[in-house]
């Protein structure tokens, strides 16, 4: 009986060594401490011994069975406690939506200048609008008086979709016609003017390179009314800059061709990360390209169904399209356009106390 006693516990031990998790310690219970285990066993052993030595061997098969009961329920309990630090542990590798150094979350850069620019504009008077990223060739080129095969086209090679006349919209300018359209009957009836922004995302097939991405984001703002002239334009460009920079910026106003403009400028800004001295970020000009604008061309006017005849009132406007990209690199001096696409965490939380 000592023999076996010595025998089962010596198993007991080996087999507990081995148990790692549940499964194999509930095989360890079957096998020792339930009804069919060794232990039982034990116990009807027990009725083949001599009366005499009863008493003395239910003491040993007792004593055995408080042991392994003992060491069975201490491994459980490390078993348990090690599971549960395991799903806690795993839990905390595995939470993807959980940002690296940054545990609360930050709003992108150009997410920041747009939303700024949206309360400036909004400040003034001008409504903010959403549109599509995909559109048709009518929005993005036709309407803005780019018919096809005019040169100007080459300048916006864009991603084409396998939908005939589908694309990705090259200019936040594509979105021109549809606020024309959408705000026109109440300037005609009840004479409230056409004052409008709307920021957006816009692609291009480009080279990529420190300046050049082929995702960026822009916004266009245009304002409609009776008698508006280029001195409208430089009023809002110039309050808007001064309240993005929150000082004086250096500008200059160009000529410039574009097809949805008559006249049509190029307003640059003096680049503020080198002063003007040149660096990769202005190509070495002291000049950052900001923001094509001018007067709306009146067949751009025309396919929004503006009344551009003399009578009852001859309507004009402007339109500018800002470079939100553009924008955001002066604003915090991010010398290579490519750090917003990145997706890199270390880079894009520094702006989330700005
Ligand atoms: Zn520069």
């Amino acid at each position: 009986m000592i023999d076996m006693v010595d025998k089962f516990r010596e198993q007991f031990y080996k087999k507990l060594r081995d148990v790692n998790d549940v499964k194999s310690l509930e095989e360890l219970r079957l096998d020792f401490l339930s009804k069919k285990g060794q232990v039982s066993a034990l116990m009807k052993e027990l009725s083949k011994v001599p009366d005499e030595k009863k008493k003395e061997y239910g003491r040993l098969i007792n004593n055995f069975k408080k042991e392994l009961t003992d060491r069975f329920e201490d491994r459980k309990s490390e078993i348990v406690s090690l599971q549960e630090k395991l799903l806690i542990d795993g839990a905390e590798s595995y939470d993807e939506s959980l940002p690296v150094n940054c545990p609360d979350g930050s709003y992108h850069p150009i997410t920041l200048v747009q939303r700024e620019l949206e309360d400036i504009f909004e400040s003034m008077g001008f409504d903010v609008e959403d549109y599509n990223e995909i559109v048709d060739d009518y929005h993005c080129f036709e309407a803005l008086n780019i018919p096809e095969f005019h040169p100007a086209r080459d300048m916006q090679d864009t991603y084409y979709l396998t939908t005939p006349k589908e694309l990705l919209k090259s200019h936040t300018s594509a979105a021109q016609n549809a606020i024309l359209k959408k705000y026109g009957p109440m300037l005609h009836e009840t004479g409230r003017p056409i004052r409008a922004v709307f920021p957006g995302r816009c692609f291009r097939n480009e080279a990529i390179d420190a300046n050049h991405e082929n995702t960026f984001f822009q916004m266009e703002g245009i304002m409609v009314d009776k008698d508006i002239s280029i001195s409208n334009l430089i009023y809002f460009m110039k309050t808007m800059l001064s309240e993005v920079f929150g000082r004086e910026v250096t500008v200059r106003l160009r000529p410039g061709f574009f097809p949805f403009v008559e006249p049509g400028f190029e307003l640059d800004i003096q680049c503020l990360i080198c002063g003007g001295k040149g660096c990769p970020s202005c190509k070495n000009s002291g000049w950052l390209e900001l923001c094509p604008c001018g007067m709306i061309h009146p067949n751009v006017l025309k396919h929004g169904g503006i009344n551009t005849d003399e009578e009852p009132f001859k309507y004009t406007g402007f339109a500018f399209g800002l470079g939100l990209t553009r924008l955001a690199m002066m604003k915090y001096g991010v010398g290579d356009i490519r750090a917003f696409n990145s997706g890199d965490l270390n880079t894009l939380s520094q702006f989330k106390s700005i």
